[in-house]
């Protein structure tokens, strides 16, 4: 599948639900969440027939996010059908891990590929600031639960916000002892959290990536650590748009994920697919375009072509380049990230 721009995109990225088990500041608002109606919410046999088109078209690995998509019921059926259908090469997660102790060896028998963990501090009390309903316990219990069932790579994503002023080493360090991928995410002011429910951050709370690299640096140099060297040919695979170093020796890895200081548009790979349904070719666009109503619409072959038809409209308005704007009406929890 290719776009207008000659991109190849065969990557989709698919929302299981807007519900989730926390309330992160920058994602969700703490409360009076409106929730989609259930009737709203694509079925899990819509979302795999979606798969079934879009692998018929060229989409070959499939991520599979939320809100939390381990709160999603019928979520490991999902995960077994997605890994089984034709052309699909992988099947990867993006999670908070607290379900993972209870739900990471069915997930893995079930064929998902890699998981990804969400943790932005190592400290207690500031994780239940962020995330205003969790425990740090829960998450890296969830950490623990992805590697020992096996799951290669654990990549752990975390947002870093300047005001927070995140012990960043420490989580750098992570990645020395065991095969864990660290990446930092630049903090997107879009949704709630840019507005006057969420948390207040805004454009100056985003800490470039360059800028976070020299931090880290300068940290471990303080603690007698050796630098972080670009990352061999080892890297974790999982295509991403993210830049990786090694602290040298190191099992791991440590990646950097500049969504606002380097655009990365011109390697886009990838078509977002909402909870309800709406085909979003942009994570900083609100065009969207509805492969629910085309599923609804007809049965059989007919729902297929009408879907192939939407993801054919979609492709064609996969903008070019990066826009100044990075504000999206919906919040992170509604895209999925
Ligand atoms: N609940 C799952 C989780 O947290 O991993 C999946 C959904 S969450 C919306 C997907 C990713 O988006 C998470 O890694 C989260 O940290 C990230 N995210 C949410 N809001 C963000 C923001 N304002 N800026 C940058 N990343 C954000
Ligand atoms: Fe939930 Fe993930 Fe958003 Fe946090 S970032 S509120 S865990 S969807």
């Amino acid at each position: 599948m290719k776009d207008k721009h000659g991109r190849t995109i065969d990557y989709l990225r698919i929302s299981l639900t807007d519900r989730c088990n926390f309330r992160c500041i920058y994602c969700m608002p703490e409360e009076g969440v409106e929730s989609l109606r259930h009737e709203d919410v694509l079925r899990i046999e819509e979302i795999e027939r979606v798969v079934r088109v879009a692998a018929g078209m060229g989409v070959r690995s499939v991520r599979l996010t939320g809100g939390e998509p381990l709160v999603r019921k019928g979520v490991v059926d999902l995960v077994r059908a997605v890994a089984a259908t034709p052309g699909i090469r992988n099947v990867s997660m993006t999670t908070n891990g607290v379900l993972l102790p209870q739900m990471a060896d069915e997930l893995k028998r079930a064929g998902l590929s890699r998981v990804n963990i969400s943790l932005d501090t190592l400290d207690p009390a500031q994780f239940r600031q962020i995330t205003r309903r969790g425990e740090l316990s829960q998450t890296l219990a969830g950490m623990e639960a992805a590697l020992a069932a096996g799951f290669n790579p654990v990549k752990v994503n975390a947002v870093v916000v300047r005001r927070l002023e995140q012990d960043v080493l420490a989580f750098a360090k992570l990645s020395i002892d065991r095969p864990l991928h660290v990446r930092f995410i630049e903090y997107m002011p879009v949704g709630e959290s840019a507005g006057l429910d969420g948390c207040g951050w805004g454009p100056e709370d985003v800490v470039p990536s360059e800028e976070l690299l020299g931090i880290v640096n300068e940290r471990a140099r303080e603690q007698g650590l050796p630098e972080l060297v670009p990352a061999g040919d080892d890297r974790p695979i999982g295509w991403g748009p993210a830049r990786y170093f090694e602290f040298p020796g190191a099992q791991g890895t440590v990646g950097f994920i500049s969504p606002l200081s380097r655009h990365f548009c011109g390697e886009c790979n990838r078509l977002r697919l909402t909870a309800d349904g709406k085909l979003r070719p942009c994570l900083f666009s609100d065009d969207e375009y509805d492969v629910r109503a085309a599923l609804r619409g007809a049965s059989g072959e007919e729902a297929d072509a009408a879907v192939r038809a939407v993801f054919a409209e979609a492709l064609g308005a996969k903008p070019d380049d990066h826009h100044d704007k990075v504000g999206t009406e919906r919040g992170m929890s509604q895209i999925g990230g």
